[in-house]
């Protein structure tokens, strides 16, 4: 829902952004998507070159920064970077530095915000996506839970991707704030906005100055150009702007006989029925966020043949309102984990909790907070709740996929007890 309204018993802010050195600068360039729309601004040439060189060719480029190929100084200093690279042992070095890569975890944090969504998914090579940024505070509370989150647990010195979900409050309220805390390399949302449309707009010009010239829509079908190693690893928008995606996109996909049980709600002319969907694949691992969809469009999405499959690990959508969450989408993926990104009075509906506690599949439900305007039996089990009062401390609930893909833990904060789980 838009009106997000945020409490003033809410949580205070964890640990301060805290600066620490930039990593060296990535060396392979971004991919681009299968096709192209840009919008309000495109990538110059410097931009879309890692590093900010111009695509190569034989004469160096007069405004070419330095760093860029071919370098200053023509062949001499072109031959003596070859010498000195092969007295450097070039291929060892190259062999050792994949071996690293293919021992390192998928991370997906679900960073709280109270009642909004920011959730980050940084991949074994190091790439970085942000879908969602929290509310606009003047203390920066949300900006700085993400921004410590990624730079001092994640080790990040730069946001790859950010993907608006829609443009609501509790989605993309702290992204200036966020912006000047860290670099955000690329942005992509399900449109841009008219003025006749649903949208926050006191926001909105904030956002569009952050993405001047790096941003682009999102369609159903289009490939994040993630880069992967050994173990296939793919982001798939599965639906945007109230559209699904016109093919199956996950093994399994088949008609769905939960279709004729349940009946449709009123249209939602809301920019919540936009909202981008994401599916992501890790080799057997998947994971479904899909912002604050609502209900017609998640059943657009499984009816009448499940585009998705079945999921490992499933965003609770809306928060954990009733008005999604969809029983004939969230039985059929069959999810195995669920993660709801709720606030300690928005969110978590008792209809939703029942939903999700009824599945057979699910093996366990995390909730960023306790609804604390409903029973102790209305939420889930206490073990899994990251927040239970709420004057508390902004703890996280993290998701790490083994290396291989096979299997994946749960854990609540920095210090929590992870809990594996198999992937199916
Ligand atoms: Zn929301």
């Amino acid at each position: 829902m838009k009106l997000d309204l945020h409490r003033s018993r809410s949580c205070p802010a964890t640990a301060p952004p805290v600066n620490v050195p930039l990593e060296t600068r990535r060396t392979t360039p971004y991919a681009p998507l299968d096709r192209g729309d840009f919008q309000e601004g495109s990538y110059s040439p410097f931009e879309e070159r890692a590093g900010g060189c111009p695509r190569r060719t034989a004469q160096r480029h007069p405004q070419q920064p330095k760093g860029c190929w071919p370098p200053r100084g023509g062949i001499f200093r072109i031959t003596a970077f070859i010498v000195l690279l092969l007295s450097l042992s070039w291929g060892p070095a190259v062999h050792q530095a994949s071996t690293a890569a293919s021992d390192k975890t998928l991370d997906i944090y679900f960073i709280d915000v109270e009642g909004g969504a920011a959730t980050l998914i940084v991949t074994p090579q190091k790439e970085s996506l942000l879908m969602d940024c929290g509310w606009k505070r003047d203390d920066r509370r949300d900006a700085s839970r993400i921004n410590h989150v990624a730079r001092d647990l994640a080790g990040l010195s730069q946001i790859d991707y950010f993907v608006v979900s829609h443009f609501h409050t509790d989605h993309f309220g702290s992204i200036t704030q966020l912006s000047q805390m860290i670099p955000i390399k690329r942005f992509y949302d399900h449109a841009v906005m008219k003025e006749s449309q649903d949208y926050d707009k006191e926001l909105y010009p904030g956002y569009q100055k952050a993405s001047a010239g790096k941003r682009r829509t999102l369609r159903p079908g289009d490939v994040i150009p993630l880069r992967r190693g050994n173990i296939p690893l793919k982001l798939t928008c599965v639906v945007a702007d109230g559209k699904v995606t016109s093919k199956a996109v996950a093994a399994g996909a088949k008609l769905n006989a939960l279709c004729k049980e349940g009946k449709l709600q009123e249209d939602d002319p809301s920019d919540n029925a936009k909202s981008i969907g994401l599916l992501l694949s890790f080799g057997k691992f998947e994971f479904l966020d899909c912002g604050d969809l609502t209900w017609n469009i998640e059943h657009k999405l499984v009816c009448p043949k499940n585009r998705i499959g079945r999921v490992d690990l499933y965003m609770v959508t809306h928060h954990g309102m009733n008005i999604s969450n969809n029983p004939a989408l969230v039985r059929a993926i069959q999810p195995i984990v669920t993660v709801m990104c709720n606030g300690p009075r928005k969110g978590g509906h008792p209809d939703t909790v029942a939903l999700l506690k009824s599945i057979p599949s699910i093996q366990a439900n995390y909730q960023l907070h306790r609804n604390v305007e409903t029973s102790e039996a209305e939420n889930t089990d206490r073990a899994h709740i990251a927040n239970w009062d709420e004057n508390c401390q902004g703890e996280f609930i993290k998701a790490s996929v083994a290396p291989d893909g096979e299997s994946y833990t749960v854990t609540i904060g920095a210090s929590g007890t992870p809990q594996k789980f198999q992937a199916q």
